[in-house]
């Protein structure tokens, strides 16, 4: 399958061509053509899948030559963070770069002179999130009496984040005749009752299940006490195969402590959450992807918008204690079918997270115990023991259990070796064991 095949015309494919892409992703692959015919969407797809492009080829398509004198909004997409609004905004550009269509992003936290000002000029493209769009529609700086495409995009985060109430009333004031695209990572059922209300007989596009982790992500699990986590990140990091490494933490004040003890170590490091400006934040994001600090630590909602490439390594510093966020969070590396390293640390109070975020992505973190903070008392406890007694392992388990089988066993310490980064991980190591 190429791009030609998807029947992109010609500036699109000439742009998709400077960016590098040589074959479509499966979500492009599989939504492309419903896009360019019309139908309503409704994609389940995770980040780092290309679902961007997947929704923004077809429709920079479908709005066809810049209407010659106004330029009312004909595509609207809303997104839950403001990271995500400027990639989605900069992706129409990079796009659209030869259609001579317009893009702007629309997001609160900054003065709104510059905002209003793009769209007086008349734009075909506005990215927004909720908020700020719903401020600037009830001070009538915009209208969409020309809207014709529709894009919700990370549905489920703008529900975790409550944005659910902006949401429908920004819809309620859309015309009726549209073509709407819904994607989300996870299908819970306020979401599922959201997109039931707004699609018109969609096509589902379903790439990666959200409860399968990216196949090309190396997982892996330290257990360690909680004193000795930020000792413990020191040590990791002094391995510089991790040559860009983004960290989570759980919470903004543990993110801003992480940032410090490793600065105070002299590892170049900068912090991105929700208390910070946005200037700080693009600061932050900057330096990162340019390469002059080599980690990023970050909660979930900061980075969630974050689209830089080659991380190499994402480190849960904190396990969350939503499976789905892990799985998104470790979507931040291997990237687009790139090779990626993912590192949990798990202290005793976070086994529970470990399981369930094992039962979600249905197979076993192996457990590196090749390091000074391995802490047994962290490990599976008694009562999870092994269903059926085995010797210690030095690999991970694979097979073996019926898929009713019910959620992976511990079979005590499951000991692995650091993974390194220049020895892309095989991927047999990972025969999810309910297959
Ligand atoms: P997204 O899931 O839209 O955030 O995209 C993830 C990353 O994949 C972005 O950095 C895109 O530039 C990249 N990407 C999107 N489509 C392709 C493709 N067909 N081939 C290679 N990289 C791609």
């Amino acid at each position: 399958m190429t791009f030609e095949d998807l029947k992109l015309q010609d500036s699109l494919l000439r742009a998709v061509k400077a960016e590098g892409y040589l074959t479509p992703t499966p979500i492009q692959a599989e939504a492309i053509p419903h896009v360019l015919a019309g139908r309503d969407v409704l994609g389940c797809a995770q980040t780092g899948t290309g679902k961007t492009a997947a929704f923004a080829l077809p429709i920079l398509q479908r709005l066809g030559d810049p209407p010659p004198h106004v330029r009312p909004v004909r595509c609207l997409v809303l997104t839950p963070t403001r990271e995500l609004a400027s990639q989605i905004c900069e992706a129409f550009a990079t796009y659209g770069r030869n259609t001579g269509l317009r893009q702007t992003v629309i997001f609160g936290g900054v003065g709104q002179d510059s905002q209003v000002s793009a769209l007086r000029k008349g734009i075909d493209v506005l990215v927004a999130t909720p908020g700020r769009l719903l401020d600037l529609m009830s001070q009538r700086m915009v209208s969409f009496h020309a809207l014709e495409v529709l894009v919700l995009d990370e549905a489920d985060r703008m529900l975790d984040m409550g944005f659910i109430h902006d949401v429908k009333r920004i819809i309620a004031a859309l015309p009726c005749k549209r073509q709407t695209l819904f994607f989300s990572a996870t299908m819970p059922p306020d979401i599922v009752a959201l997109s039931r209300s707004i699609l018109t007989n969609p096509v589902r596009v379903e790439v990666t299940p959200a409860a399968t982790t990216a196949e090309t992500v190396d997982q892996r699990v330290y257990l360690v006490d909680r004193a000795s986590k930020r000792a413990l990140l020191v040590h990791v990091l002094g391995d510089e195969s991790l040559s860009r490494a983004l960290v989570f933490t759980r919470t903004k004040s543990g993110a801003n402590r992480v940032t410090r003890h490793l600065q105070e170590a002299g590892v170049e490091a900068d912090v991105i959450h929700g208390n910070k400006s946005q200037n700080a934040r693009e600061r932050a994001l900057e330096s990162f992807n340019r390469g002059e600090i080599r980690v990023l630590v970050a909660t979930d909602i900061a980075a969630r918008g974050i689209d830089v490439e080659g991380i190499s390594h994402v480190i849960n510093f904190d396990l969350p204690n939503i499976p789905e966020s892990y799985v998104h969070r470790i979507g931040r590396t291997g990237r687009a079918g790139a090779a990626g390293i993912a590192l949990s640390f798990c202290d005793g109070e976070e086994r529970a997270f470990l399981r369930d975020i094992e039962r979600t992505i249905r197979r076993s973190v192996p457990v590196v115990e090749d390091h000074p903070y391995h802490s047994r008392s962290s490990g599976p406890s008694r009562s999870e023991a092994p269903r059926q007694p085995e010797p210690h392992r030095t690999h991970p388990r694979r097979g073996g259990h019926s898929r009713t089988s019910g959620p992976p066993a511990h079979s005590g310490p499951r000991s692995a070796p650091m993974p390194s980064a220049s020895a892309p991980p095989s991927r047999d190591r990972y025969v999810p064991k309910w297959f």
